[in-house]
């Protein structure tokens, strides 16, 4: 059962919540020389031409990346992590205007040195065809497989680093566990592993269960950010925010992270607002 398929949603509230981390996650690890494996678990197709039919049904990204795209100078002024996220952003655009929005392997591709690697897993048949298709470096392995299995089979690495992005949909209920599991069982074979994990926040609250698989587990230093942009009690059904939790953050990611988010959030939504905190300390 594989129904999902971003390009309805590419850039929207969660996406822009997600990259953005991804970013400031990305550019930190990248300030030591020593070789890192990235691997995208649920890469999806990685690039999202807006215009598309499937972006242009619910236009989504109206509401996520637009208007932070419309506001970029003022953004860029006095947040070194906005200036250099939507520089990146602005070299995806073939024009000056906003018509492709870059999913997680562009910004995991984009960053790459020599001595890192990059694998991407991507099960749905036509989003991994459609991936396989983008112009990303030869090195960079994309594999139709299940990616939280792949994961698995993978761990150890011969890098000295291992980065992971899990960002599944969510279609089947069991994801939340597994997704646990997954992380739970990975840092147990990599404990210095930098884990990034997606959730949604739903009106029926399943994120909770993950949350407290991975504080019951005994893992510490787990940190976590959300954007929500409505109070739960407001939204009776819809993807009221969208949260991330990191494990083993690397040094400044809070700071850079919060800063970027409060002077976003007001431009996602009247009632926007961004938490952050360690849900499992040191
Ligand atoms: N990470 C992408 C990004 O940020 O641009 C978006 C990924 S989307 C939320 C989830 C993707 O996971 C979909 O493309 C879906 O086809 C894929 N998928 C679903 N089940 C999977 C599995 N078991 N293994 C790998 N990919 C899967």
């Amino acid at each position: 059962m594989l129904a999902y398929q971003h390009a309805y949603h590419a850039g929207n509230f969660a996406d822009v919540h997600k990259h953005l981390l991804l970013f400031a996650t990305i550019d930190l690890l990248l300030r030591k020389d020593s070789a890192i494996t990235f691997v995208d678990t649920h890469a999806g197709r990685g690039l999202y031409p807006l215009a598309a039919a499937q972006t242009q049904k619910l236009q989504e990204y109206q509401h996520g990346i637009a208007p932070l795209w419309r506001a970029r100078e003022s953004l860029a002024e006095h947040q070194p992590l906005l200036r250099d996220w939507l520089s990146a952003l602005d070299e995806a655009q073939p024009g000056r205007r906003l018509e492709t929005y870059p999913g997680s392997p562009w910004w995991l591709a984009k960053r790459l040195r020599a001595q890192d690697r990059l694998r991407l897993f991507e099960l749905h048949p036509a989003e991994h065809e459609a991936l396989a298709q983008q112009p990303l470096a030869p090195g960079i392995k994309r594999l139709r497989e299940d990616g939280l299995q792949g994961l698995q089979r993978m761990l150890p690495v011969s890098t000295p680093r291992l980065g992971v992005l899990i960002d599944p949909s969510y279609e089947v209920k069991t994801d939340y566990t597994m997704v646990a599991e997954t992380l739970i069982e990975a840092a147990r074979k990599v404990r210095h592993a930098v884990l990034l994990i997606w959730y949604p926040l739903l009106p029926a609250g399943r994120h909770r269960q993950l949350l407290q698989q991975l504080k019951d587990s005994g893992l510490r230093k787990l940190w976590r950010s959300e954007l929500t942009l409505a109070a739960p009690e407001h939204s009776s059904h819809g993807m009221y925010g969208s949260g991330m939790l990191v494990l083993n953050p690397p040094w400044g990611l809070s700071e850079d992270v919060t800063r970027a988010m409060q002077a976003i959030a007001p431009l996602l939504g009247e009632a926007a607002s961004h938490r952050a905190d360690w849900w499992v300390g040191e």
